[in-house]
């Protein structure tokens, strides 16, 4: 990659960001197209966002990612924001373009909702999925761009929210009302929760249990459970197969992986950054042989 005075830059702010996989994306598709820019990944205590931001605007950035725990409190200080960031209560992509006036503008974004739905628009899933009960694992950022991705794509009979801490999860539910078409929202305990699991043709594991280095971790240890008529859907991608991938695997089910989302959410930002799509197939394979043992 050959720096030079022409050169835009994309950060990722959060803290901590340095075991991101995000530059290793990116960087490998910019080089791969030969795009004059550079990803980095800078840490952003929560007392300097305000000044992260701006420099993005004075910087003259591309843009940028926004990952924990900035993906709420960077909302205000943006210009403009998608209607899925916005339904989300967050973003996690910054695009830096310019007014009438060629002043620069923040545009925010959340990808993830995209990068999410990317595996389950296959056309035969598609179909299966319209309309059938679903189940998600967990209330926390991610599990807030699922439901609301699963609420207007599929609008469901039941979405089940199963989490551990219960007060999260009846805040999702209360958030995302307005896109429940269907009254289809439910809460539900993890304890109380095999019914639910039994009956959903979609079940999504939006926590972080089975995330390397706690791999034996999952959100559902009853793999009894698990059929052949179902999907089951992990967003853990260290390793690349969880255990509740290997166990609903092992039951029939079909089973989808978080990696194709990380890479779908960054081809997602990268589009709106570059105008280009991402070269997918070489940030696959740059991903797993980084680390062909974590993924
Ligand atoms: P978050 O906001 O911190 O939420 C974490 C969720 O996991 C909460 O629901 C939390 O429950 C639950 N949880 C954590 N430890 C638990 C435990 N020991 N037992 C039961 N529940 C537990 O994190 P997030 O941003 O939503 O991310 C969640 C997971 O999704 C992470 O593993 C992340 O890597 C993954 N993710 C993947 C992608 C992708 O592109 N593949 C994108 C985003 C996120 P409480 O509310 O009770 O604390």
């Amino acid at each position: 990659m050959r720096i030079d005075a022409r050169t835009r830059l994309i950060t990722l702010i959060g803290h901590p960001v340095e075991h991101s996989r995000s530059p290793l994306i990116h960087n490998t598709a910019l080089e791969e197209q030969g795009v004059n820019a550079a990803y980095v990944a800078t840490p952003v205590a929560e007392e300097a966002l305000d000044d992260a931001v701006a420099g993005l605007r004075a910087l003259n950035f591309l843009g940028a990612n926004v990952t924990t725990p900035h993906k709420q409190a960077v909302r205000p200080l943006l210009d403009a924001e998608s209607e899925r960031a916005a339904a989300v209560g967050a973003v996690n992509t910054i695009v830096r373009g310019e007014d009438a006036d060629g002043e620069p503008l923040l545009r925010g974004d959340n990808t993830d909702v995209a990068g999410f739905l990317e595996p389950l628009t296959a056309p035969d899933l598609e179909m299966q999925l319209e309309g059938e009960e679903m189940l998600v694992f967990g209330a926390g950022g991610a599990a807030r761009a699922v439901a609301y991705a699963l609420l207007t794509t599929f609008r469901p009979t039941r979405l089940t929210i199963v989490n551990r801490t219960r007060s999260k999860a009846e805040r999702l539910a209360g958030d995302f009302a307005l896109h429940d078409a269907r009254d289809a929202l439910r809460v539900t305990k993890p304890d109380d929760a095999a019914r639910a699991v039994r009956t959903s043709r979609l079940v999504v594991n939006a926590t972080s249990l089975g995330m390397h280095p706690n791999t034996e971790g999952t959100p559902w240890p009853h793999a009894d459970d698990f059929t052949e008529d179902q999907v089951v859907y992990d967003l853990v991608y260290t390793p690349e197969e969880t255990r509740l991938l290997r166990e609903a695997a092992a039951r029939g089910a079909r089973t989808i992986g978080g990696l194709t989302m990380l890479v779908e959410q960054a081809a997602a930002a990268y589009q709106q950054w570059t105008g280009q799509p991402m070269p997918v197939d070489v940030v696959y394979e740059a991903l797993r042989s980084a680390s062909p043992s974590a993924t």
